[in-house]
Order: C-alpha cells, then structure tokens, then sequence
C-alpha cells in the first residue's frame, strides 16, 4: 500500500467544496480592485529562484525541491510565486503594457518543510502582485485586497501588522545604528544572531529565540531611518489605508532580510500568535527585477495560504459550503427501468441538474438507502409498473411527499415549477 508523500494532502470533495469556495472569493477580490489572472509553470530553472528568492533564505538553502530532467535542466518546483510572475512580466513583455500590471495567481508550492498542522511540502497560495509602479496607491491597493478577502470570508481578530523598511538610501545607515547596537550586546544574544550580525543584521529584528527578545525590542527602528522619499511614501500608504477604515499596526521587527525589498512590508495574523500563525504577508520588492536580470521595474505583492485561511475559518467557525449534493437519484428495479433512467437523468443534466442513477443489481431497499446516501433532495422510484405507465414515483425527501409524475413533466417537476398530481399511497 502507498502512502501520499510526507507533508501532502488529499483534497477530497466535501473538502474540495470549501477550497473552491475560497479561492473564487479569492478571484472575485482580486477582480474587484482590476487584477487579472496569470498561470506560470509549476517548475522553472533552479537559478531563477536562486537570484530571485536569495540564497541565504530557507527556502532556498532547506527547503527547494530540485532536480535535474533527462535533458540536463537544472529545475525547482517553486518555493514561491513572485519570482516566477516577475519572470513572466519580464520576459512577456509586460512592461509595454499600461502599468501597473495586476496579476494574482492561486497556486500550490513546493517546500521541503517540516510538516505540521498549518505547515505542508505541497501548500497553495492566493498571490497578488502590481508590477511596475511605485506609487503608494499600489501597496495600500495590495494590503486592501488580502484584508476585504478575509474579511468576507468572515474571519475576525486579524491584525495588519505593518513596517517601512527603508530602501537603498537610507537602509545603510539604519544597519549601522543596528549594528552598533548590537555590537556591545553580542555576548547576550544568541548563535544565530551573532552570524546574522555578521552576514544579514536586518533578520536580527525577527529572531525568535526568547533571550534575544529584550534586545530586539529595544533596537533602533526602521521608521525612524527613513529618508525622505520612504518617510513620504509610508506616510501615503497609511493615508490610503486610513481612507478605507483598514486597521493596521506599526510593528518595527517586521523585516525581510534580503536587499531587494524595499520599504513596505506587511504581514496579516490570526488572534493567537504562535509559530505557524501568519495567514499571509508581502511587501515592496523594487531590486527584484534587476537581481532576475530584468530591467529596474518596481513592483509590490503578497502570498496568502490558503491551508490555513481554511484552517482559521474552521477554527473560528466561519460559515463554509456544505458538501454538493445531487438533486435526483433514480431508484430502479431492474434492467429496463435503469435503461429508462439513463434516458431520463439525461434530460435533466441537460437541464443543468445533478442526476444520479443507481448502478449496480440492488433491491428495491438497498436502491432506498443508495439514494439516501447520495443526500439528493428528489428520489425518482423506476419500476415495471412505471415503465408501463410511462410514469415515476418521485419522493421528495426534505417534505417527504410522493407523487406520480409523467415522464414528459419530470424535469418541470423536479425543478419545482409544476405541482404535483394527487399524492399516491
Ligand atoms: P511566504 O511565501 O513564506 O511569505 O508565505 C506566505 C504564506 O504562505 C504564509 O503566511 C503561510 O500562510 C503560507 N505558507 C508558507 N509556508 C507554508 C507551508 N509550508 N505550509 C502551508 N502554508 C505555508
């Protein structure tokens, strides 16, 4: 016997029912603020995100899944989005094309994580991107998206947690003060942060170690080493954020360590705070396209799961979509009447209705529990009897009313448009 691979998932259908939910309110956000969708491969060249994620990061250095094909390309399965979709607008063209570009995606992604609850190799995200605009309105545009989307979904207690974190003018100057902050508590921190002093002092701000806490706490903050145009920037995008009422909080530690982010970053949190907590973040990536080998392009996005958008709806009891059910069974006993019954679920899939036909040599009783089962409103009884008279007992399971309806009238009948003859005993 197989067993799905570690860190998978099988989606089956009455769970299928709660992921196409959300992503079509997904689509349907992303359609409102004029994004448009784009498909990327699931795999591309290793070097892409390499360059475009940054070795350095864990997900690069851990977790990527990489592997060679028999023609000798160095391929990943993507660990993220954004590199590819900055790939797609670099190498389509796009940039000829009235900018921003708006594009969002609903994906899976590979990581070699260890899984957990919320934490999967095979995950899928709700992915948004602007590309090639610098302008404030487009990161407020981004935060507002990811913020309508789970709140129409009805999930509550989440916070935006927000931070400007300066780009290349003025992020010098603030590693220096970090650094010279640090530098005389280096006996106090922990391993990973004195190699972090050394290679990326910005992740010393997110370091999770318990006795690094004070120390982080008390470090000097990016909004206060924001130059001119960044303080400019940030102050606009939380004027546009304020216009619609969107709730956020400033949070100094939130950072991403790699060159190639500039000033906003974001991250959205369910009530409880704990490891595996974001629901999704993003941030202004304006060095992203130079590091891909693109010309210099700006651009701002977020990633969302949506393994645990769905796990937050369950937790906080949000209302998601029943399982479908069909809305006939046919009941027959006997070979011609389940002929009969293929010609008649025909006519009304035709009509846009889910029928069933009860397969299999059954008894009339077994056939009974066989339409229960399916959970369809209309259970349509085919018998010698009806086949004779050209007419089928058709039981509706929510009144528990039966009725004798010829076959002509069955699909007005079951869509409720014709009322029933007398009922039969
Ligand atoms: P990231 O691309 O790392 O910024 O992640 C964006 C979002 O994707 C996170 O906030 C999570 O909701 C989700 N995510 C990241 N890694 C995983 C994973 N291994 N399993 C499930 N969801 C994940």
């Amino acid at each position: 016997m197989y067993q799905s691979p570690r860190g998978t998932q099988d989606i089956l259908p009455e769970d299928a029912a709660v992921w196409r939910y959300v992503e079509q309110r997904a689509a349907e956000q992303a359609r409102r603020f004029g994004y448009g969708e784009i498909r990327t491969p699931t795999f591309e060249d290793v070097g892409l995100f390499l360059r475009g994620v940054g070795s350095g990061t864990d997900i690069v250095d851990k977790e990527i899944y990489r592997f060679q094909d028999k023609g000798g390309s160095e391929l990943a399965l993507r660990p993220e989005a954004t590199a590819s979709v900055m790939r797609a607008y670099l190498e389509r063209g796009l940039a000829s094309r009235p900018q921003p570009v708006k594009l969002y995606s609903l994906i899976n992604l590979f990581r070699y994580d260890r899984p957990q609850a919320g934490r999967y190799r095979e995950f899928r995200q709700f992915n948004v991107e602007a590309i090639g605009e610098e302008d404030p309105l487009s990161d407020a545009e981004v935060i507002a998206i990811l913020w309508r989307f789970l709140e129409e979904l009805g999930l509550r207690g989440l916070d935006v947690l927000l931070n400007s974190i300066g780009d290349k003018v003025c992020r010098p100057g603030f590693i220096q003060a970090l650094v010279e902050y640090y530098r005389p508590r280096v006996d106090e921190i922990c391993a990973d942060c004195r190699r972090r002093l050394e290679t990326n002092p910005l992740r010393l701000l997110d370091c999770k170690n318990a006795r690094c806490q004070p120390i982080a706490d008390g470090a000097p903050k990016t909004i206060d080493h924001l130059c001119a145009d960044c303080a400019a920037h940030f102050d606009r995008l939380r004027g546009y954020l304020q216009a619609i009422k969107l709730p956020y909080t400033i949070t100094p530690r939130l950072v991403r360590g790699l060159d190639y982010y500039t000033r906003t970053v974001f991250e959205v949190v369910p009530p409880i705070v704990g490891g595996q907590s974001t629901i999704g973040g993003g941030g202004r990536y304006d060095g992203l396209a130079e590091e891909i080998g693109g010309k210099p392009t700006p651009g701002v996005g977020f990633a969302a799961g949506l393994d645990r958008i769905i796990m937050n709806l369950r937790e906080q009891g949000c209302p998601l979509p029943a399982s479908e059910v069909p809305d006939a069974f046919f009941a027959c006993l006997g070979d011609d009447a389940k002929h009969c019954a293929v010609m008649l679920a025909d006519r009304l899939r035709r009509e846009g209705m889910a029928a069933v036909v009860g397969m299999g040599d059954r008894s009339l009783k077994a056939r009974f529990r066989q339409a229960e089962a399916s959970g369809a409103p209309w259970t349509i009884i085919l018998g010698e009897n009806e086949l004779r008279e050209q007419a089928a007992q058709v039981k509706n399971g929510l009144t528990g009313e039966q009725a004798r309806v010829p076959f002509p009238d069955l699909v007005l009948h079951v869509t409720g448009a014709l009322p029933s003859e007398a009922p039969t005993t």
